[in-house]
């Protein structure tokens, strides 16, 4: 919490001239996440080679899919929070049916400057009148290849020249520059570079051309892709005098100018010079969850939070959390493509990328048969307690707010008073919680796994011969809790509204440090399940990696906190702040 306050003072007195920005939306390396990447369907009628597999991909049922409500609350809280740039994309977002009403309604929220579409053209030219008319302010469509047999190849569908007509139509209605995104891939469409470069002579276009990158189901490898050095080194012997463009602070594209052409060239170096240190981008995916980086694998479902019922508050409390939580950059092209990530299609719209977060591994939580809504509330007190939703007696000289007191006077009371498990005559016997009044009662609980230095390094870059570790102990985890009932004898059955478990790996204890968070709506409190979770998480991290070594060691189960109840609970230690 210290730690997080040091860094907002050093931003402010580092760029006094600028306004202050959300705090929920700046990161811990002080960018301010302006921009935001929406996508409005998985769906796609293109089969791009570098983008999906020729069968599509499995589509998320559309349930589960963010409404259009539920698009424009996200965006008119990230817009009040800061948000000036939002670009819709997916999948293809203009074969979406409710795509004008999306901007038409996005256009009113105050503070949004500009409103942007990234499409594959096959729609353009009947729809932009109109997109235009609700209020679309830029526009990339995307174009790999100048032969049409050859863009037939690469999307695997006809439209060729459907998509010259829409980029025809958007020049016509005064969109300008029209940004034309072309992927280079070696083999396929490299010996179009200087083909679409003359493109810019007489057209306003800017024609980015964007290093191919690796994503689950694309087939990636090295040779496959060209760098920005050696597309400039061509581009350049047949225009020496290209000149490069300056650049805006959070610029993607490398810009550059054949002089006297009316458009202009640019690139998109994400795997060989990526721009981590100054991105400004979250993306939603169409299923509704945050993504603060392309290529991390962390995700935090806003959809669920948002059908939990939650406030404003509180849905900025996880996204704080989720953004607090970005890393500074990407590991490099090799380590990119060896992570496990979404296929393209099912993220949002192109840009830098940041490694697969060894840090925190969030998923969705199974629900509870007969439960109502489960929100997946990312807690990690130890990375980011500024956004913690429980309250933490923050320092041990402070002086302690009253659930702290609370708690410290509910340890010291008479100890039989506690033993509520037995009967008068010592017996043991189940507690008649009958009388109580249900009541939303949350716990958290962690645990520490010690693996040493080469289970601990294979766990981390996923290469543990079992399999994925933190994936699998973190389902054992959440089913665990909800079987604690038939593994602590005197423990009542609860019906689970949430179960989350999220990892911290220690780097320098070579430790996993396990959060496991429950809640239910009910009359007895959730904190066996949390510490149930906990451990069992704790048991599954152990059996993945004993094959590695058996020195391994568990230590420190343990409650965080317990709220809702008659009780509540805060550790007040010096580890958790
Ligand atoms: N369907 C729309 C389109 O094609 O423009 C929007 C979604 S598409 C996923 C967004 C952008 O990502 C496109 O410009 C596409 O070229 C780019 N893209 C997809 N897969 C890529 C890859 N493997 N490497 C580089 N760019 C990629
Ligand atoms: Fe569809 Fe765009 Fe992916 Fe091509 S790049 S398959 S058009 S989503």
């Amino acid at each position: 919490y210290t730690s997080w306050l040091k860094v907002k003072v050093i931003v402010v007195l580092r760029d006094d001239s600028i306004l202050p920005f959300s705090a929920f939306l700046t990161d811990n390396f002080g960018r301010r996440h302006n921009y935001l990447r929406i996508s409005l369907t998985e769906k796609c009628n293109f089969r791009c080679q570098y983008c999906m597999p020729e069968e599509g991909v499995k589509l998320t049922p559309r349930g589960q899919l963010l409404s259009t409500s539920e698009v424009l609350t996200l965006a008119r809280l990230f817009v009040q929070e800061g948000v000036d740039k939002i670009r819709l994309t997916g999948g293809e977002p203009l074969i979406r049916p409710d795509v004008l009403h999306i901007i038409t309604q996005l256009r009113k929220l105050e503070g949004l400057k500009t409103i942007a579409v990234t499409t594959n053209g096959m729609n353009l030219a009947r729809l932009l009148p109109n997109l235009k008319e609700a209020g679309l302010d830029l526009i990339n469509i995307s174009l790999d290849s100048l032969v049409p047999a050859k863009f037939e190849f690469i999307v695997r569908r006809k439209g060729f020249h459907k998509v010259m007509e829409g980029i025809e139509k958007a020049i016509e209605l005064g969109y300008s520059p029209v940004k034309i995104n072309c992927v280079v891939m070696r083999g396929l469409n490299e010996d179009e570079l200087l083909d679409f470069a003359a493109l810019t002579e007489k057209k306003p276009l800017e024609v980015r051309f964007i290093e191919y990158m690796p994503f689950d189901g694309n087939k990636w490898n090295f040779k496959k892709m060209v760098s920005y050095q050696e597309m400039l080194d061509r581009i350049r012997q047949k225009w020496p005098d290209l000149e490069m463009l300056q650049a805006g602070q959070t610029d993607t594209a490398k810009t550059f100018k054949v002089p006297g052409f009316k458009g202009q060239l640019g690139f998109i170096t994400s795997m060989s010079d990526h721009f981590c240190g100054s991105c400004n981008r979250l993306r939603i995916t169409a299923d509704g969850n945050l993504k603060v980086c392309l290529f991390g694998n962390s995700e935090v479902s806003l959809r669920d939070v948002l059908r939990s019922g939650a406030s404003d508050e509180e849905l900025l409390q996880i996204i704080g959390a989720a953004v607090g939580r970005k890393k500074k950059q990407h590991a490099g092209m090799f380590s990119i493509s060896q992570m496990k990530n979404r296929p393209m299609i099912l993220i949002v719209g192109l840009r830098n990328a940041q490694a697969r977060s060894p840090n925190v591994l969030t998923s969705h939580v199974p629900r509870t048969p007969g439960a109502p809504v489960f929100c997946t509330l990312l807690i990690d007190a130890k990375i980011n307690q500024r956004n913690h939703p429980v309250r933490f007696c923050h320092s041990q000289n402070s002086s302690k707010d009253a659930s702290c007191k609370e708690s410290e006077s509910n340890q010291t009371t008479d100890l039989k008073a506690q033993l509520t498990h037995t009967d008068a005559q010592g017996r043991a016997a189940m507690v008649d919680v009958g009388g109580k009044l249900p009541t939303c009662r949350t716990a958290i609980a962690c645990a520490t796994v010690s693996l040493g230095p080469t289970a601990f390094r294979l766990l981390r870059d996923n290469q543990l011969a079992k399999g994925d570790a933190l994936t699998v102990a973190q389902l054992a985890g959440i089913m665990a809790s909800k079987q604690t009932s038939t593994l602590i004898p005197l423990c009542h059955p609860l019906p689970l509204d949430h179960t989350s478990v999220t990892f911290h790996l220690d780097e320098l204890l070579n430790a996993v440090i396990i959060t496991a968070t429950c809640r239910t709506t009910g009359r007895t409190g959730v904190e066996m399940e949390a510490l149930t979770a906990a451990s069992v998480t704790a048991l599954t991290v152990y059996d993945m990696c004993k094959a590695v070594s058996h020195d391994i060691i568990i230590t420190d189960i343990k409650l965080v906190s317990k709220t809702g109840g008659k009780k509540d609970f805060h550790r007040h230690s010096k580890q958790e702040e």
